[in-house]
């Protein structure tokens, strides 16, 4: 088992940050535009309360990026290595944080709960048998544990949104 908080960062050590809880939900995405930004053949992003990402050195610059919905992405990347820490999408802003898992000092802590966008996989990734994987994306309440769908809840009264 984990024991929060752990630690990561850029590869110049400039930036470092420590996830004070388990992720909502850890996502391996296969589309294209993560294929493109990684230069590899997916990307793994947990999603995360931002408040329970606490930065610990440097100060991360938001770098405004085009995004497969048409919305933008803001990457957070140290200002002097420009590696990737984390991302914010259009729908949860900066209120949720989709931390690159390979910039954790302990990686292997948090493999996917789901694989999305396998209809743009690279034909030789073999997902393990019975991973849960869909072809786009998928609807929240059919993946996610209780656990972390009341903190989704909590985290929308705290920034005055409705529920859903
Ligand atoms: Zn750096
Ligand atoms: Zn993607």
């Amino acid at each position: 088992m984990t024991s929060w908080p752990i630690e990561g960062g850029c590869t110049c050590r400039a930036v470092r940050y420590a996830m004070t809880s388990a992720p909502l939900v850890v996502h391996c995405c296969h589309c294209r535009w993560c294929q493109r930004e990684t230069g590899a053949s997916f990307a793994l992003n947990a999603m995360i309360e931002s408040d329970r990402v606490n930065v610990i050195a440097g100060a991360p610059v938001l770098v405004d990026t085009p995004s497969a919905s048409g919305k933008g992405q803001r990457i957070a990347r140290c200002p002097q290595c420009h590696v990737a820490v984390w991302s914010h999408y259009a729908g949860g802003g900066t209120a949720v944080s989709f931390v690159r898992v390979g910039t954790l000092d302990q990686p292997d802590a948090l493999p996917p709960d789901i694989h999305i966008f396998t209809s743009s996989k690279q034909p030789w990734v073999v997902l393990p048998p019975g991973a849960p994987a869909v072809p786009e994306y998928y609807e929240r309440d059919l993946y996610w544990p209780p656990e972390s769908l009341a903190r989704r809840v909590a985290m929308r009264a705290k920034l005055g949104l409705p529920p859903a």
